[in-house]
């Protein structure tokens, strides 16, 4: 039974496959309609076909039906080329027609409109080669039903009449077929625009919420998780930290290799930092030569243990370019209960000043940070 509930499982996690579950159902629906249509000739004795006989083939056109659906519920569908399985419901739709035309009296020609619900779902998916393709199956098919009933019920069929349908429907179906495609491919152009517009918001957002030089997050996107984390600070009561970088004399670095050398030198302090900080940390640059970074559940001591490391990391470490030793001053402020968010960067920031003045390449906590 499980397995039975996990194959018919509504796929509401995924749109695409969604919409094709919902399809799937509208054919059997189309379906249903055309099966009470025969049970209605057939209790009216215009069906060579007894309704005991007839419901065999109802089962098993229900039954394919359900295979369909339940290929599309459990994603084995996703294996094929074209995982809607359009085609294949169109083929089997078109054979179940053919069944019913060979079997039905008198009201053939009326039951050829159903062709056309068969052929509007081709509108979701085919392009005009395999529009046609279908057109051609349905023909084919039904030229042979023709055949087969002047040979085995000649008395059911009128030849003229039926050659003339056909050639009614051989004028109809192309033609439907062309259009057919002619809407396909604009929803399929429609889709390709959406999916560029997609791409268009992800890039804008990326263009946002990152430093396009150091590849960090930027200024903007920063300052939201700083307000994010101290509303989560006040309502859990957790301490966090803020850090305010600054390179020192970086100003004689372009001075002296240039600005280029300078960039490069900034986006190799950033990955140097970003290779130290924690994957809950949130690192930005916050203009400038000046990078902040936010340590969540982090007290000051901790965070000074940190900052530290790092400090000690771009002392050491090679920079492009420069030959000296590129260093950097570090600020950091533990959140305060009650403080605003303005308070505790200006705290981290005369911190910083302070390690500017008391010789730079150094760590300072802020005035009013809880020491331990
Ligand atoms: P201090 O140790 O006091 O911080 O001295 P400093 O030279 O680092 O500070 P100052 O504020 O005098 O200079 C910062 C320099 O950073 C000035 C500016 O041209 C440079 N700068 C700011 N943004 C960029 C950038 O994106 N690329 C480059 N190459 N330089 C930048
Ligand atoms: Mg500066
Ligand atoms: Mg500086």
């Amino acid at each position: 039974m499980d397995f039975l509930a996990c194959l018919f499982r509504f796929p509401k996690d995924d749109p695409a496959q969604a919409t094709r579950a919902r399809h799937s159902l509208m054919s059997l629906v189309s379906s249903l309609t055309i099966i009470v249509f025969t049970l209605y000739c057939s209790y009216a004795g215009l069906f060579r076909l007894g309704l005991r006989e007839l419901a065999w083939f109802i089962l098993l056109a229900i039954l394919v039906h359900a295979v369909f659906f339940a290929m599309i519920c459990s994603g084995r569908n996703l294996r094929l080329a074209d995982p809607s399985l359009t085609l294949p419901q169109m083929y089997v739709s078109i054979l179940w027609m053919m069944f019913i035309l060979y079997f039905i009296d008198h009201v053939r020609g009326a039951m050829l409109v159903l062709f056309m619900i068969i052929f509007v779902f081709g509108i979701f998916r085919l392009g005009l080669k395999q529009f046609i393709g279908v057109a051609i199956f349905a023909l084919a098919a039904y030229a042979i039903v023709i055949a087969l009933l002047i040979y085995f019920h000649p008395d059911s069929i009128n030849p003229r009449i039926e050659m003339l349908q056909w050639v009614l429907l051989a004028m109809v179906l192309p033609w439907f077929a062309v259009i057919g495609a002619y809407i396909s491919n604009i929803r399929h152009t429609l889709r390709q625009k959406n999916k560029d517009l997609e791409k268009a918001l992800a890039k804008i957002e990326q263009l946002v919420s990152h430093d396009e030089l150091t590849g960090t997050y930027s200024r903007r996107s920063f300052l939201d998780a700083l307000r994010r984390e101290l509303a989560r600070a006040e309502r859990e009561n957790r301490p966090f930290c803020l850090a305010l970088f600054d390179l020192d004399h970086f100003k004689s670095i372009n001075d002296r290799y240039g600005h280029l050398a300078g960039d490069d030198v900034l986006r190799s302090f950033a990955d140097c930092v970003q290779q130290e900080v924690r994957q809950v940390d949130y690192f930005a640059r916050y203009g400038g030569e000046e990078f902040a970074l936010l340590l969540a559940d982090t007290e000051i001591n901790a965070a000074t243990d940190i900052l530290e490391r790092i400090r000690a990391r771009v002392e050491s470490q090679p920079f492009p370019h420069v030959e000296w030793n590129v260093t950097s001053s570090i600020g950091a402020a533990q959140y305060q209960p009650g403080e605003t968010l303005n308070q505790l960067i200006g705290r981290a920031d005369q911190a910083l000043y302070a390690a500017k003045s008391e010789g730079r390449n150094r760590v300072k906590q802020a005035a009013g940070s809880i020491r331990q």
